[in-house]
């Protein structure tokens, strides 16, 4: 007879892994952040502090940039050399999902970290989260679609191919990430009031602002209703204890569903792990046959990290501004685009 050993009870828990994922890309974050701002500093300091490369990842913080630059490539098959990370990671991202559901939200996105991190602390302090109204949840769940439309008017159809390009050379573009920067480190009081409102509501209401405000998780949310892999739940396990229901951060009524096929689904796994009877799982629309536990996690790291290496390899990674460049830039960042 072979022995048998307990497994750890967190390797059962896929989404324990989510969360462990989800915090070290948060720090990972932070870190480029840091070394970025060592960058600047270096330039705003006019060479005082010692020089630190400029870490390409910060260009993930520039997705209307990257909708810029992916219009760019399908018309005239050029890539952005300013800041060609932007459209690596916004491609990465939309493959993420059209394979793996709305995975970057729930797995890898800052913002999703920290608005998660909101509810669940909202629900210690207060000891519950609240629901939205219906009648105004469904038009506020609009709001972020139409945010969507807006960008997608205003870049992808108004914005003629020669007017992209032209933004693209600007020095607007090229410093914008310094830009950004400042949007975090010199935040003006509007940013501090919608941020502070903003993390206020995020205590109360689960995922407000990826569930109402978030163009990016719309535009992720249509692409993944693509995805082949989708929650299954097997009826003649289930008990309709509604646990998962429960459970489920985009609020969806995972026990009524035989397939999950919500824009809102992020394939957080949350409910796969609250379902007693393990009557959920995270399968494919193909093959009936749940998927092991592993798989969706390993997919999604795969993912990203095959996106960016392929970004790397293929030379579109690294900004193709020189010293120089930030040299003259830099200094003038809060004249620029004044
Ligand atoms: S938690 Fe499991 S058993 Fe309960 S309703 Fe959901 S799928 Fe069914
Ligand atoms: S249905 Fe499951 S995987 Fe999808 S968002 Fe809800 S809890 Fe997460």
């Amino acid at each position: 007879m072979n022995p048998t050993f307990p497994r750890p009870a967190a390797l059962n828990r896929p989404s324990r892994w989510r969360q462990l994922i989800q915090w070290l890309f948060l720090l990972w974050i932070l870190w480029l952040g840091w070394r970025f701002g060592q960058f600047v500093g270096h330039f705003t300091s006019q060479g005082a502090t010692a020089f630190v490369p400029r870490p390409a990842g910060v260009d993930g913080f520039l997705p209307i940039g990257g909708l810029a630059s992916l219009k760019l490539w399908l018309l005239r098959g050029e890539i952005d050399p300013s800041h060609p990370a932007a459209l690596v990671l916004l491609l990465t991202f939309l493959a993420m999902s059209l394979l793996a559901k709305k995975s970057f939200c729930s797995w890898l996105c800052p913002v999703g970290t920290l608005s998660e991190g909101a509810w669940k602390l909202g629900r210690k302090l207060l000891g519950r989260n609240w629901r939205m109204w219906r009648w105004l949840d469904i038009p506020l769940r609009g709001l972020k679609y139409a945010l969507l439309g807006f960008f997608v008017k205003i870049l992808l159809l108004d914005m003629p191919s020669f007017a992209i390009a032209s933004f693209l050379q600007s020095p607007y573009w090229a410093i914008s990430d310094v830009k950004m920067l400042r949007f975090f480190t010199a935040p003006s009081s509007l940013t501090l009031t919608v941020v502070g409102v903003a993390t206020l509501l995020s205590l109360v209401y689960q995922n407000f602002w990826c569930r109402y405000l978030c163009p990016y998780g719309a535009l992720l949310g249509l692409f993944s209703l693509l995805s082949p892999f989708k929650i299954r739940r097997e009826r003649h396990s289930c008990t309709s204890c509604q646990r998962c229901s429960a459970a489920c951060p985009a609020l969806l009524p995972v026990h009524r569903l035989d397939t999950v096929m919500s824009v809102e689904c992020t394939g957080c796994l949350t409910c796969v792990d609250s379902c007693p009877h393990g009557s959920l799982r995270m399968g494919t629309l193909i093959e009936r046959k749940p998927l092991p536990r592993w798989v969706f996690p390993l997919l999604v790291l795969v993912l990203y990290s095959g996106g960016v290496s392929l970004g790397m390899v293929s030379g579109h990674w690294h900004s193709s501004l020189e010293y120089s460049d930030y040299l003259r830039l830099i200094p003038l960042a809060d004249r620029i685009g004044h």
